[in-house]
């Protein structure tokens, strides 16, 4: 049969569609191409923001006059969304197109629903919150057209922080981390399939393994990821600055193939918010190591996460939040304005920001930051970056995109025999807010 798979919200899930894609490959089905001519259709959901859920339950919607058309189809929704016990039951009364609705706990047995509900067409619904599932073990699932020259592992799952604006602990579960040698056979089957980039990806990577066997740690993982031979480049995300330590540094310092690119999520650069928001550390903390990062890799990228209007916070608070980013010179920014989420403590904390007063912080904060990340990039004109490559660009084919080792996109023109994964040197010439360019060096 021909599946195709809908994709919503962060790279997590970004990951996971792949991942379902290759279980029901393994199971014959291969994929539709475009959704009109699928008999599977997996909605892979987010509901981190409110307007991501809304989205999903729209595009739910949308398919239920195809399902009418064509009875014999499946519509499973999967993700955050579906392990949402309010939106379950919205999905269980009111949108009963929906076939199978599997949590994110039960996402190894997806296709395997998907298979019964086709045969006897009874509706399944699977979002009990469960540790003892078995893990899905993608090396044994992976197809032949599983060759792209990069991919992302999952290390662990779930999250212990509880910052109290987030979704994510209530329907990811709690932390737990994959098996040492489960990862390390994953990803060699990716590289024995093409495959020279890997993304490491958990909520906090950085608390990998406290619940393992053997004194595992995160710094260990990537020695272990870092001696696979045929892997050009290992980046992770996301890290949690409270366990970013120090010799997690240390350790990257001895290992070339992990990329000098640090994804730091700050969140606010005041210390009263920062402890409404549960998030763990104080901004005199995130400084100390941030300052150790830089002395250790002086070119390395780093780019941080923002959340603007959060419950309670101040004009001075938020100055203060401005001030920081300024001293911090991130080479990115990734802003967002608080989004209430029901279930999460921030929901019923008084004093909640208006929406006009959070879009205008916003403006504030990109206007800081905008130019600082500018700025970092100009810093790189003149000097030769190694990029691997990634294919032409959307807007101009005779101009191929790549990725320099601190993830920065660099433009160059394009010239024959280029394919995706190559490393190649590029001399900067011109640097923009959001890119670099230049020619490539021989
Ligand atoms: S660390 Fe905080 S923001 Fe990140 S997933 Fe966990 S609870 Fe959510």
């Amino acid at each position: 049969m021909l599946y195709h798979i809908e994709t919503f919200g962060c790279q997590m899930n970004e990951n996971d569609s792949p991942i379902i894609g290759d279980l029901l490959h393994s199971l014959g089905h291969q994929p539709a191409g475009e959704i009109s001519k699928a008999d599977i259709i997996v909605i892979n959901t987010c509901c981190v923001r409110e307007t991501a859920e809304s989205r999903a339950l729209g595009f739910i919607g949308s398919l239920k006059h195809y399902k009418e058309l064509n009875p014999g189809i499946c519509i499973a929704v999967c993700g955050c969304m579906a392990q949402k016990s309010d939106t379950a039951e919205v999905l269980r009364k009111k949108y009963r197109h929906v076939g199978v609705v599997c949590g994110t706990f039960a996402m190894a047995q997806l296709p395997y629903y998907i298979e019964q509900y086709l045969s006897d067409g009874q509706r399944i619904f699977d979002v009990e919150e469960r540790y003892d599932r078995e893990d899905i073990q993608r090396d044994k699932h992976l197809s032949e057209s599983d060759n792209n020259y990069k991919a992302q592992v999952n290390i662990n799952y779930g999250c212990n922080n509880f910052c109290s604006y987030c979704i994510v602990p209530y329907v990811r579960g709690r932390e737990r981390s994959r098996k040492p040698q489960v990862i390390c056979d994953e990803i060699r089957a990716l590289v024995a399939h093409g495959c020279r980039e890997i993304q490491l990806l958990g909520q906090n990577v950085n608390s990998y393994g406290h619940d393992l066997e053997g004194n595992w740690d995160f710094a260990r993982l990537l020695e272990e990821v870092s001696a696979i031979e045929g892997l050009d480049r290992i980046r992770f995300m996301t890290s949690h600055p409270r366990d970013f330590s120090h010799h997690l540094i240390d350790t990257i310092a001895k290992l070339p193939n992990v990329c000098r690119q640090f994804h730091l999520p700050v969140q606010a650069g005041c210390n009263r918010i920062l402890q409404e928001m549960n998030r763990g550390y104080t901004k005199e903390y995130y400084r100390e190591i941030l300052a150790h990062l830089r002395e250790n890799f002086p070119d390395a990228t780093v780019t941080t996460d923002l959340i603007v209007g959060f419950p309670g916070e101040t004009d001075e608070d938020f100055a203060e939040t401005l001030e920081f980013i300024a001293e911090c010179r991130f080479d990115a920014a990734y802003t967002f304005i608080y989004s209430r989420r029901s279930g999460t403590p921030a929901a019923t904390m008084p004093d909640q920001v208006p929406e006009e007063v959070k879009k205008q912080r916003l403006q504030q904060l990109m206007d800081i930051q905008n130019p600082i990340s500018l700025a970092q990039n100009e810093k790189l004109v003149g000097k030769t970056l190694v990029v691997m490559t990634e294919g032409p660009s959307r807007t101009n084919a005779e101009v191929w995109s790549s990725r320099s080792e601190g993830g920065k996109i660099v433009l160059f023109p394009a010239v024959d025999g280029l394919q995706p994964g190559m490393l190649k040197k590029v001399r900067i010439e011109k640097a923009q807010t959001w890119n670099l360019s230049g020619s490539l060096v021989e």
